[in-house]
């Protein structure tokens, strides 16, 4: 049904850079025998998934959608993919994203824009694009994204689909092409909070290739599927709510926050404090830690090398400026500019220090609440075209993710409406660190 489904709609949509038919039918010949003799007997045996291209899979392209790696193939697979084949999952293919997960919108990507299923003339937001794309129009049943400041749950509030960014340390980076190493995390994409929580359940472990890896006492995320927020402390920051964000989310976030309510949470605002100087602090420190991160694409390890060439340097510089677009250029521009002597401390010091700050106020609210709801984005899908001109107003659009990944918490986007023009609006419930199932408790609600 998911191939026929890719014959039907890619042309129109383009949520994968590569998909392989004939390998994804083998492998679903395996699996169902498997099903067949008892080897696999959980939930996701035999469920066709597709896979951002910034995870790597044996034998496989892993593009990151970049011409850099445009021939790429990897000799291992990040092990959150060596924990779905365990569990019998069918691969389809590798999701189209912004180049190393760069942008909002997934049109940085060099293989191609993706188009947001519910108006093609719309973005289907970014990085993790090409995924919510794929299972909002049925290419898949579900995808796995990437999120570091926002790039799992907003592209799934675009598309109306659901997506989880886990606490940093909960799935391991093994084998996800780094962006910025200290906020990346892999999380799941899919239809509602029950096959997030399941595909979650199976890509969690810990793992001692990935020292940022954590060990958890338990790797149930399920049992917290219960209709029951009875007695939940919901707390909803002001500061979100405020300027630029758009009248008809506003409206629909705070209609499913009475929903809570009436489901018995006890809601309140408050002030979260310091939400301006998340954007810049993200800026910096993504960018410092992509400078470095992508310091290894140079033409000699990985990928493409410039075909004419006047020594090593040459080589390195004409295989970097024809293989990077301007997106990630510019970040690694300005990483290395605040990474750089004199400017170290003024930027990126100043950066970790507000980074340890939000944490504290984090750290505060949940003293007093089990979950932090809000939106996860200003507006709906913007028009596509209209981001790309203006970058600094991208970045902007971040506010109500990024913190997030600077704090290292888990968070859900759900859908929890539409606009007057029908595209889908997201709502975010955000938990402390390894409290995951507090917001698919929470999120369950509206199941
Ligand atoms: N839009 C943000 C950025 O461009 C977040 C991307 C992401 O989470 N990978 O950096």
């Amino acid at each position: 049904a998911a191939l026929e489904q890719i014959k039907a709609v890619e042309s129109d949509v383009h949520g994968y850079v590569s998909y392989d038919e004939e390998s994804a039918l083998k492998r679903a010949e395996e699996v169902q025998k498997g099903i067949n003799d008892g080897t696999y007997t959980g939930p996701l045996a035999g469920v066709p998934m597709a896979i951002k291209d910034n995870i790597c899979t044996k034998g496989y392209t892993t593009t990151c959608s970049s011409k850099i790696l445009e021939n790429f193939v990897p000799t291992y697979s990040a092990q959150a993919v060596e924990n779905l084949i365990k569990e019998g999952v069918v691969f389809l293919g590798k999701t189209n994203m912004d180049e190393f997960a760069m942008g909002s919108t997934t049109e940085t990507s060099a293989y191609g824009v993706t188009k947001n299923p519910w108006d093609l003339d719309k973005v289907p937001g970014g990085s993790s694009g090409g995924s919510a794309a794929a299972v909002a129009a049925n290419e898949c049943f579900m995808a796995l994204g990437s999120d570091t400041g926002g790039s799992i749950r907003q592209p799934a509030s675009y598309c109306g689909v659901t997506g989880i960014k886990p606490t940093y340390g909960t799935v391991s980076r093994y084998g996800l092409i780094a962006y910025g190493s200290s906020l990346d995390q892999i999380g799941p994409l899919a239809k509602d909070v029950t096959d997030c929580a399941t595909l979650l359940e199976a890509i969690a472990s810990h793992d001692e290739k990935d020292s940022t890896s954590v060990r958890l006492e338990s790797y149930d995320f399920t049992s917290a599927l219960k209709d029951d927020v009875k007695g939940m402390k919901i707390g909803i920051p002001k500061d979100y709510f405020g300027e630029g964000l758009d009248e008809e989310v506003k409206e629909a976030v705070l209609a499913a926050a009475k929903t809570l309510e009436e489901k018995g949470a006890i809601v309140e605002e408050f002030d979260l404090g310091l939400v301006e100087y998340a954007i810049p602090a993200y800026y910096v420190i993504a960018a410092a830690e992509a400078s470095s991160n992508l310091s290894r694409f140079d033409g000699v390890k990985y990928g493409y090398r410039a075909k004419d060439y006047e020594g090593l340097h040459n080589m390195y510089k004409k295989t970097r400026s024809e293989g990077f677009g301007a997106e990630v250029k510019r970040r690694i521009m300005l990483g290395s500019f605040v990474l750089s002597s004199g400017y170290y401390d003024a930027y990126y010091l100043k950066a970790l220090r507000t980074k340890a700050l939000i944490k504290k106020e984090f750290d505060k609210a949940f003293e007093k609440y089990d979950v932090i709801l809000g939106p996860v984005a200003p507006t709906t899908a913007p028009k596509l075209g209209d981001s790309l001109s203006d970058p600094i107003k991208m970045y902007l659009g971040d506010i109500y993710t990024i913190s997030v990944n600077l704090a290292g918490l888990p968070g859900i986007s759900l859908p929890c409406g539409k606009d007057k023009n029908g595209m889908p609006i997201g709502l975010q419930l955000i938990g402390d660190c390894f409290n995951e199932k507090k917001i698919i408790q929470a999120a369950y609600t509206f199941e």
